[in-house]
């Protein structure tokens, strides 16, 4: 079957491309430690599981609104009162199937050809890939290790044309971890306000897989006079595993909210009532969950982050927010494996973590970060000791 022209801009996602591999390799027999995932290794909490059981009882199980049940409606206001002390009405509130598909919409709702979205790098691999599907053209900005891995006011200017459409920020970020402070968010505003066309598409998914003492700010309330070009998104994927009942959503501008929610009618219709039901649950319940979590995650980061820093020529920052590593193999590039072949870059090097370790990561290319690799540390500290001792004997093997 002949596929359109825009299927020809765009790849697979290579998280879904590693995780293939790792499991023709486990196929195989190998024992592969797999620090590719991106999604808690927690079960969903039993009153979320509940509480979708109770739905389905109740009857629960036809087509809801296009925007979401009244309930889940009123938990996502809820969540951005009682977190940022921010308003929304109905119309400002779009729900899908996960943050991804919400992002995606937003997109399709706004971009024509020619539009540009800057995408500053690293970035989540999803971004300039969405962007491309939908006619429009990614403006990738880097933003490099010693600047923290974030935007700065001063790249944001200068990227910005009279074609940009969004900027897109992700605090805290995936693969970096890096989250922007209510300073750094107030600097970029005033570069956004300055430039009256521009949209923001904030994603904060990972915002409370948080290691801060405050909470991650949003850059809708630090700045209110962006909230008309404002689209926060945002989703339970993360933050109450629950990965698989895939609800996300979105906040911004009613007129926006309108076009997505039209192209969402025409598309899913509505997302599950089921997993809307239980959503509502995780948002609105006890959140001992999240609290219970984020200190597992805490003690893997900084077990993780020191293993990685013991490695002779790795290096890796300390992440403020999420479950992943960025680490610089840098020094591993231009070596030669044991059977002599060359490392040119980071895919080759890890390649080499997995012929010779069995431990699959993920290259930094594929999210924009060439000389790097990501690490998840959404496993258990038992794994990540034996992958890092792993990865520190394939280093070592490098000449
Ligand atoms: N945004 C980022 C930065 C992510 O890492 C992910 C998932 O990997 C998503 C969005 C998608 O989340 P959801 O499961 O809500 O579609």
């Amino acid at each position: 079957m002949k596929t359109a022209e825009r299927l020809r801009r765009i790849k697979p996602s290579p998280s879904t491309a590693a995780a293939q591999r790792v499991r023709e390799l486990k196929s195989q027999g190998l024992t592969i430690l797999d620090l590719t995932v991106g999604e808690p290794d927690f079960d969903t909490s039993d009153h979320v599981k509940a509480a979708a059981i109770k739905a389905i009882e109740a009857g629960e199980t036809k087509y809801t609104p296009v925007n979401g049940t009244s309930a889940l409606r009123a938990a996502i206001v809820g969540k951005l009162r009682e977190r940022h002390g921010l308003e929304f009405t109905d119309a400002q509130i779009t729900v899908g199937g996960g943050a991804k598909q919400v992002i995606f919409l937003a997109l399709m709702a706004t971009l024509d050809e020619g539009d540009e979205v800057i995408v500053p790098a690293p970035y989540w691999v999803s971004y300039p890939d969405m962007v491309r599907a939908n006619d429009g053209t990614p403006v990738i900005v880097d933003c490099p290790e010693a600047e923290g891995f974030k935007l700065m006011p001063e790249r944001l200017g200068a990227a910005i044309t009279e074609h940009t459409r969004w900027v897109v920020l992700n605090t805290p970020g995936n693969p970096t971890g890096s989250a922007y402070t209510v300073a750094e968010l107030q600097a970029l505003a005033q570069v956004l306000l300055a430039h009256p066309h521009v949209g923001v598409l904030t994603d904060e998914i990972y915002d409370e897989i948080w290691y801060g003492y405050e909470d991650a700010p949003s850059l809708a309330a630090v700045e209110p006079r962006l909230a008309d070009r404002v689209f926060l998104t945002n989703g339970v994927s993360k933050t109450y595993a629950m990965t698989g009942w895939r609800i996300g959503y979105g906040v911004g501008p009613a007129d926006l909210v309108t076009a997505i929610n039209t192209l969402q009618s025409q598309t899913s219709s509505c997302p599950s009532s089921v997993s809307q039901a239980a959503a509502a649950a995780a948002l609105t319940g006890p959140q001992d969950f999240v609290r219970d979590t984020v200190r597992v995650y805490r003690a893997r980061r900084d077990a993780t982050v020191k293993l990685v820093n013991d490695v002779p020529g790795l290096s890796c920052t300390v992440p403020d927010g999420g479950f992943y590593l960025l680490v610089n193999c840098q020094e591993a590039i231009g070596k030669l494996t044991p059977d002599g072949h060359r490392i040119e870059n980071d895919e080759d090097f890890a390649r080499h973590l997995l012929d010779s370790g069995q431990v699959a990561v993920i290259h930094g290319s594929a999210y924009g970060a060439p000389g790097y690799f990501r690490i998840s540390f959404a496993t258990s500290t038992d794994v990540l000791t034996e992958a890092c001792e792993r990865i520190a004997t394939a280093c070592a093997a490098l000449k």
